[in-house]
């Protein structure tokens, strides 16, 4: 960890591979989805250790894999509601109202009110096929059904911010991301 005075200036190289890598854990077992939580929590962490957004400046995988994926041409304009606040507004919905649909449904399996759904879903709503499973690691069907969610929810993120990377520039998607809007405002406070 680097100290609290050094400036980063760019992100750490190759860490696009920790994104590459979460995914393909998901075809060893989908138990390995339940680290989008930590991915989730180190942001959040950082910045309440060093009062910067670090993780967006130096960790992040997302912004370093887009860099990868984006479009190195810049000929396409960018449409006015990534700046006039309209999309961060969407997408704090659409997160907010993603964690409340994993939370909530999982609280009911566990409950066994309802069945876990061990499939992957692309935006809540688009249900594709279960993962092909390397190692077929037993665990109560809450966890199955939280890391299919969160897997789900890390995966349709990722897809929307790459087609951004590709119709627009690499990391346009940061200007809408829940997790730096959430940084922000948190520093603003
Ligand atoms: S805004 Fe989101 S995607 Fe961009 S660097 Fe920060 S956490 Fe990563």
């Amino acid at each position: 960890m680097i100290s609290d005075n050094k400036k980063r200036t760019g992100l750490v190289k190759g860490v696009f591979l920790v994104t590459l890598l979460y995914f393909s854990l998901g075809f060893v077992s989908i138990l390995f989805g339940l680290s989008a939580l930590l991915c989730m929590a180190i942001p959040f962490i950082l910045l309440a250790r060093y009062k910067r957004k670090l993780w967006c400046s130096a960790y992040c995988p997302r912004a370093s894999l887009l860099l990868k994926t984006g479009t190195k041409k810049r000929n396409r304009p960018i449409p006015r509601q990534f700046s006039n606040g309209t999309l961060k507004k969407v997408m704090l919905w659409y997160f907010g109202v993603n964690l409340f649909f994993i939370t909530g449904s999982t609280i009911q399996v566990a409950m066994g009110n309802m069945a876990s759904m061990e499939y992957v879903r692309l935006f809540i709503a688009i249900p594709l096929l279960p993962l092909p499973q390397l190692l077929r690691l037993q665990a109560p069907p809450a966890i199955m059904h939280l890391s299919y969610r969160l897997y789900s929810m890390m995966l349709s993120s990722t897809l929307l911010g790459i087609a951004l990377s590709r119709l627009y520039r690499p990391r346009i998607w940061c200007a809408i991301c829940p997790v730096g809007t959430v940084s922000t405002a948190l520093l603003k406070k």
